[in-house]
């Protein structure tokens, strides 16, 4: 089952929830971390490290909020970690305020914490498990369970406060309501309902951040609400439970004869796995131990706020508030009749295939690994060295492109072909206009060699007006013919404005040639228009003449022409149309 969520959209693929990840059970493909279920944990660090915050919990409060709505009796068990979570002057007003809400019936997880208390009391006093490490942080559970396997033969086989509370109010109110349970954890989820060795006791989990937000919603304001009672019987020193050695207190206090074992607690990510490596090999013997995974325990649960609470303060307050006094009413314990509170733990260990030695060098060679130094074991990639980044490949869970060194110097020797080979003009400034790249075409053009460029600024050597205009106005320009004076070359200019890092990038270019040949060109169509008006001209001048002749010779033709015609119509007489003289 899925507890967290992904917004695929907005993982940008930093890996920083893959480095953060202890047991390494992000996977990222197609460029998109995803969490694999079975090697998860939950223990909440890559929703708190993704700069993105694309994880987050899936809900279930909207299905509480049915169960309430459909009138169906809901019964909450209240992890003690709301004694220093909460803002409220008196706990009845947290009864108060969910019972507003519309739950039918209050309860502390911490009545279920006292059978658990119970039970260790009686592995403490069998005395037959070397060592025994407590199991009511279920992501210390699952951490055994499949990375240290070899350990499931320590840990007690007693359920968790929540799971036993579930069982005790199912015991006492049968299965028509329905038991949600009310914690700091999101662990807590997929033992109660996506575990088949421990579901059916607790009906859906929400956490104290989605209570306050559901407080706010409904205009209730915790510290102004009356008192009301809880419905169980005073749990006494397990409601310790939430803070770090909460556990070994309630059972020191409700333990009656001495044992042999020696007590200590471990809290934090790190410090189990170091502890659990420690004990696979054979370190540590005749030991009670408390595990939490939380820094600072269950007050400082995994779907908390962690920043907000001080768990020094708490737990001081708390130590404070709750005396170190056992349960121990026989009535208290009798109301659980016939109830196993037992659990089992098995080797959950995931079976991935491991890749041999030649099959580990291939894939190093890939990533540009062929020899011990090409290896920079950076952990950039998330995993602790270049050789496990390799094995997860091969498993399956990495991408070759995840080793952003190799990426970058790819990427690098690209930009370089593309620089060293393009024929136009690349040169890079800052907002200052301080040359930061300058590529060969450059170096020809401007006759100066990159490394000196690199120590110049752009006004040394173009005009770099237009070039400021863009950073300012982060505008490009394209296609601006410029003529520069010094190199002697005629270019077509085109300003790109570059977002990250600021700066302007310059394409130049070079029509020198291409501008020579078109002024050849030019010269010879004007010099050809010349020619040819010339002739023109002269042709006009021999046409002008003909004409002259031609028209001279044509009078005289007419005249005549007219006069004899005249002389045989008229007889000698003169024509009586005498200006009439073309017809
Ligand atoms: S919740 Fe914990 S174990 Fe699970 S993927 Fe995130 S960091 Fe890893
Ligand atoms: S932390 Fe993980 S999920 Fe978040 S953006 Fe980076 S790779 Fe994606
Ligand atoms: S060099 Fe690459 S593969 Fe090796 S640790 Fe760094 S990022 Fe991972």
């Amino acid at each position: 089952m899925n507890v967290i969520s992904f917004k695929e959209a907005k993982c940008r693929n930093c890996y920083k929830c893959v480095r953060t990840c202890e047991v390494k059970a992000i996977t990222v493909k197609q460029e998109q971390a995803q969490i694999m279920n079975d090697k998860c944990i939950l223990c909440g660090h890559c929703l708190e490290a993704c700069p993105q915050n694309a994880k987050f919990l899936i809900s279930d409060l909207d299905k509480v909020k049915g169960y309430l709505k459909e009138g169906i009796p809901t019964v909450v068990s209240l992890a003690p970690a709301y004694l220093g979570v909460l803002k409220y002057k008196t706990p009845g007003q947290v009864v108060t305020a969910l019972l507003k809400l519309g739950f039918t019936s209050v309860r502390e997880t911490a009545e279920g914490a006292a059978f658990v208390t119970a039970e260790y009391e009686k592995l403490l006093n069998d005395g037959s498990m070397n060592n025994i490490i407590t199991t009511c942080c279920p992501s210390v559970n699952d951490l055994i369970e499949i990375y240290y396997p070899s350990l499931t033969k320590y840990m007690a086989p007693v359920d968790s406060p929540m799971v036993a509370h579930g069982k005790l109010i199912r015991h006492q109110l049968g299965t028509d309501v329905k038991v949600v349970f009310l914690g700091p954890c999101i662990a807590k989820k997929r033992e109660a309902v996506g575990d088949p060795r421990t579901n059916g006791y607790i009906d859906a989990v929400i956490n104290f951040t989605e209570f306050e937000q559901w407080l706010y919603e409904e205009k209730l304001q915790l510290d102004t609400l009356p008192d009301s009672p809880f419905d169980n019987p005073d749990p006494k020193v397990n409601r310790l439970y939430p803070i770090s050695s909460g556990v070994l207190s309630s059972v020191v206090a409700t333990a009656d004869t001495p044992n042999k074992y020696r007590k200590f607690y471990v809290h934090g990510m790190k410090n189990c796995i170091d502890l659990f490596e420690s004990m696979e090999r054979d370190e540590v013997s005749g030991s009670f131990i408390e595990a939490d995974i939380c820094s600072g325990g269950c007050i400082k649960g995994s779907a908390l706020n962690r920043e907000s609470i001080s768990r020094f303060k708490v737990k001081l307050d708390m130590e404070e508030a709750i005396p170190k006094e056992p349960q121990k009413d026989k009535d208290f314990y009798e109301r659980a009749g016939e109830i196993s509170f037992h659990r089992k733990f098995c080797d959950r260990s995931p079976k991935d295939p491991m890749p041999t030695d030649p099959e580990i060098s291939e894939i190093l060679k890939k990533i540009g690994k062929s020899t011990k130094e090409d290896e920079l074991n950076c952990g950039a990639c998330g995993y602790r060295n270049c050789r496990e980044k390799a094995i997860a490949v091969y498993q399956g869970k990495a991408e070759l492109t995840m080793c952003i060194p190799y990426m970058h110097e790819k990427a690098q020797s690209m930009a370089n072909i593309v620089l060293d080979t393009t024929p136009n003009i690349l040169i890079i400034a800052d907002p200052d206009m301080r040359i930061v790249e300058f590529n060969s075409a450059a170096e020809r053009s401007f006759r100066i060699t990159r490394a000196k460029a690199l120590e110049m600024y752009l006004y040394e050597l173009l005009e770099t007006a237009e070039f400021e205009e863009v950073i300012k106005t982060r505008t490009s320009v394209f296609g601006k013919k410029v003529t520069l004076q010094d190199p002697g070359i005629t270019v077509i200019q085109n300003i790109v404005y570059i977002e990250k890092p600021k700066g302007v990038l310059g394409i130049l270019q070079d029509i020198t040639l291409e501008e020579e040949k078109n002024q050849l060109a030019y010269k010879v169509k004007m010099d050809t228009i010349e020619m040819a008006q010339k002739v023109i001209d002269k042709q006009m001048l021999v046409a002008q003449q003909i004409a002259g002749l031609l028209g001279e010779t044509t009078a005289e033709t007419k005249v005549t022409l007219t006069k004899l015609r005249d002389t045989i119509l008229y007889d000698g007489m003169e024509s009586p149309n005498k200006n009439n003289r073309g017809t």
